[in-house]
């Protein structure tokens, strides 16, 4: 397994490999990587012929008051993973190698980022539409693989695909749980004891909601209330629930059509977000 640190190695590598015929897949992450990160890495390498782990926690997508000075990072423990699960370069490049001192060009998607996460984390989507830009620019990969967990950054980065022609095919994966049900995620760690048993109320109140979708519940507010209950009995400070179409993300009524329930929710300091999809 290669570890490379800069774009141009990192091009020279990809251009070689797709020059002898192999498709290249990148898997973009920001390190301390969990069995959601592997389970993106084995749909990778299920789909492309060399895979590419990008580890880059980027400081344009935190907010001045968030956590990236705090963001876990373990890059012995990431390789030792990639190592394993046969990935063939880590792309691992420092905050001066992807912004220059005076970078000043940046990627905006005005419509999917502007609800949900877009609202409480202004300017977080306009730094992972860039950095994921500047990916594809630095790997030039046939396909990028992306996890529903973050299910807006899905959606914000197809559209950028789209918009921008970036020739690249974004594959997506669901979300891997815990055995009790937790999404997993590096902030995940910053839980104590008694937030990571209250954190359950995330997943419980979506099955919940999701049964009652299943049970033939159609009303938007009473499957959001089903899962605000949950979090206020677990005592959370929600950032929001909503209940949106999966094409435009604007909230449903009535859900009619493809939809995403999604959270935003506080257990002491840390943002946890998940979601489910309801298809009718
Ligand atoms: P992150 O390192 O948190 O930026 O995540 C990198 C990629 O892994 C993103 O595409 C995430 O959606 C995906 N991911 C994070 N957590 C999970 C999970 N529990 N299951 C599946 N994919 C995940």
């Amino acid at each position: 397994m290669k570890l490379i640190h800069t774009p141009k190695d990192i091009r020279d590598a990809s251009r070689q490999w797709r020059a002898a015929g192999r498709r290249v897949a990148l898997v973009p992450t920001m390190g301390f990587l969990h069995e959601g990160h592997l389970s993106l890495i084995r749909l990778a390498s299920e789909q492309a012929d060399a895979v590419v782990v990008s580890i880059f926690v980027n400081p344009a997508q935190f907010g001045p008051n968030e956590d990236f000075a705090q963001y876990p990072r373990d890059l012995t423990a990431d390789l030792r993973l990639c190592e394993r699960a046969g990935v063939d370069a880590v792309f691992q490049p420092e905050a001066a190698q992807i912004y220059a001192a005076d970078h000043s060009t940046w990627v905006v998607e005005e419509k999917l980022s502007q609800p949900l996460c877009g609202e409480s984390r202004p300017g977080h989507f306009r730094g992972v539409a860039t950095v994921v830009a500047k990916l594809f620019n630095e790997v030039e990969p046939d396909i990028a693989v992306f996890g529903h967990k973050d299910a807006q950054q899905v959606l914000v980065i197809q559209r950028m695909v789209r918009d921008l022609d970036f020739p690249i095919d974004i594959i997506t994966a669901p979300t891997v749980r815990e055995a009790d049900g937790l999404a997993m995620s590096s902030r995940n760690t910053y839980l104590t004891a008694d937030e990571r048993r209250r954190a359950i109320s995330i997943h419980r109140g979506l099955n919940r909601a999701k049964a009652a979708f299943a049970g033939g519940e159609r009303n938007a507010a009473v499957l959001r209330q089903v899962l605000v209950c949950e979090l206020e009995q677990a005592a959370a400070r929600i950032d929001y629930v909503e209940c949106v179409s999966r094409n435009s993300l604007q909230p449903l009524m009535l859900v009619d059509q493809p939809a995403l329930l999604a959270v935003a929710a506080f257990f002491g300091g840390t943002r946890l977000i998940d979601n489910v999809y309801l298809d009718i």
